[in-house]
């Protein structure tokens, strides 16, 4: 692991000694929190099933989205180069029907959710993954998995004309999800679903939906199997290893795609590669609205546009997913929420009082105590994303230097690295605000000024030099400025 390191405008270095940090992830495979080693040393690649372009997206999606954010950031922390795959789902049974319904084209159709989700990730401050591939241009890629998956005796044509995956053709099938089975076969036997009659076991999935006229409109691919589309599964296989090689080292997701969806994509890679798709899973937990599974019918079904438009900001609600730890349940509600608003409050005017601090005074004392503040938010977060002890220990940090503030024992140099350290440690949280408080300028002032521009276009120079008498008096100046003249406080 290589180290990171923040210079400060004083050549104070604040490094972060990667050798003391060890990194742990719970990985699903193995029910277990493990060592993290990658492939290639210094590099990580990540796969994370992304939404299907439908719909705006909810903030339970939210909250897988920016968990993954949180690791992808840890990650850099900790020195790594983090290459990211986030697919978009933009073909499958939903995005098609909503295609037809409104009789334009599936790309007309998932165009506008692509955008709205791309404007939400920005809204929460969620670094853009190195990789958004939409599912309809790797078509290609899916039919050559499908191809691979029947010369290998895996895949079969069933009864409807579909390509199904044979899942008791994959010893491995149920070692994410540690489902056997005898299970999927017994829990399957009471339901015998008109569908079920195509497929040899009902816990075989399809890779290749047959073009089915009624169903699909005009919506098809021509493949060697007829024509047709691909299965959601195979998507994610296809473009994961399309984009980052038969093996992966960490696929992330949120729990309700653990099964079928992840044990599919296992099933389907590794038959396809002979080789283990992903060293690492993850998943993150669910997201629970009072207490209950949010649901459109029971009115807790909230976007993030909706609590933008209940006047909560992007970075507020970033906050609140990303202090639960991802492992955990998350109970939202707009206690909470407020809750976190005030907390996020408190980190934010700390920045400001920073910016504040204009005495002289010591140069460089804090370095130990940011350095080893350093250490310890970057060990809590090594740690399986211990984001509890992580905020934890910038509280407390927040707390003594803000002790140190009132008994007048912080130089404005050390103010300025104190914001230094702040802006490091948000370079994993992604919720801090930086920019320095502008004041309000009192309306009378204001006033003038613009009685001013007004004289000075009717050339009434006596007038306006009175006006500007009257704002420097009360402690403004007037700056000229690219786009135009505008009043400021004068510095002391
Ligand atoms: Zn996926």
């Amino acid at each position: 692991m290589s180290s990171t390191s923040l210079q400060t405008k004083n050549h104070m270095t604040i490094q972060l000694d990667s050798s003391k940090v060890y990194l742990k992830l719970f990985n699903t495979l193995s029910r277990n929190k493990e060592s993290f080693v990658p492939l290639i040393p210094g590099k990580v690649k990540i796969y994370t099933c992304g939404p299907t372009v439908y719909h705006y997206a909810h903030i339970g999606n939210f909250r897988t989205y920016v968990f993954e954010d949180l690791l992808r950031r840890t990650l850099k922390l900790l020195g790594f180069n983090v290459t990211q795959v986030m697919n978009l789902t933009d073909v499958d049974d939903k995005t098609i029907k909503g295609a037809i319904a409104k009789g334009i084209t599936l790309d007309e159709f998932t165009e506008p959710y692509k955008q709205a989700f791309f404007s939400d990730l920005k809204t929460l401050n969620i670094e853009p993954a190195e990789h958004y591939p939409a599912a309809t241009d790797y078509i290609e890629d899916m039919i050559k998995m499908v191809q691979v998956l029947l010369d290998k005796k895996i895949a079969y044509k069933g009864g409807d004309g579909s390509i199904y995956y044979a899942i008791n053709k994959f010893p491995h099938y149920g070692c994410l999800s540690h489902l056997h089975l005898e299970e999927l076969q017994a829990g399957a036997s009471e339901r015998v679903a008109s569908d079920e009659y195509d497929k040899d076991h009902v816990a075989d999935f399809v890779l290749w939906k047959i073009y089915d006229p009624e169903r699909d409109g005009k919506i098809y691919w021509e493949s060697p199997f007829g024509p047709g589309r691909p299965g959601w599964h195979l998507e994610c296989s296809a473009m994961a290893m399309k984009l980052l090689g038969d093996t992966i080292d960490i696929h992330v997701g949120g729990v309700d795609n653990m099964f079928p969806h992840h044990e599919n994509e296992i099933a389907q890679s590794e038959a396809c590669s002979g080789k283990t798709f992903s060293t690492y899973w993850m998943h993150s937990e669910h997201l629970l609205v009072d207490h209950k599974k949010m649901s459109k019918s029971l009115g807790n079904f909230y976007t993030l546009r909706d609590l933008l438009n209940k006047g909560f900001s992007g970075l507020q609600v970033r906050y609140m997913l990303i202090q639960t730890h991802y492992k955990t349940q998350l109970n939202f509600t707009f206690q909470g929420l407020e809750g976190v608003k005030s907390a996020l409050q408190r980190l934010n005017d700390f920045i400001q009082r920073m910016f504040d601090i204009k005495s002289e005074g010591p140069v460089n004392s804090l370095e130990p105590l940011l350095q080893e503040t350093l250490l310890k938010f970057a060990t809590a977060l090594a740690d399986d994303l211990n984001i509890s002890v992580g905020l934890g220990v910038i509280f407390d940090f927040v707390r003594e230097i803000n002790s140190l503030c009132d008994a007048n024992k912080i130089s404005q140099v050390e103010a300025k690295q104190v914001i230094e350290f702040m802006r490091k440690i948000d370079s994993v949280l992604g919720v801090l605000s930086f920019e320095k408080a502008v004041e309000e300028i009192p309306a009378e002032l204001q006033e003038a000024f613009e009685k001013r521009l007004k004289a000075r276009q009717e050339k009434n120079w006596k007038l306006s030099d009175e006006l500007r008498d009257f704002i420097y008096q009360r402690g403004y100046i007037i700056e000229d400025t690219p786009s135009g003249a505008r009043l400021k406080k004068a510095e002391n």
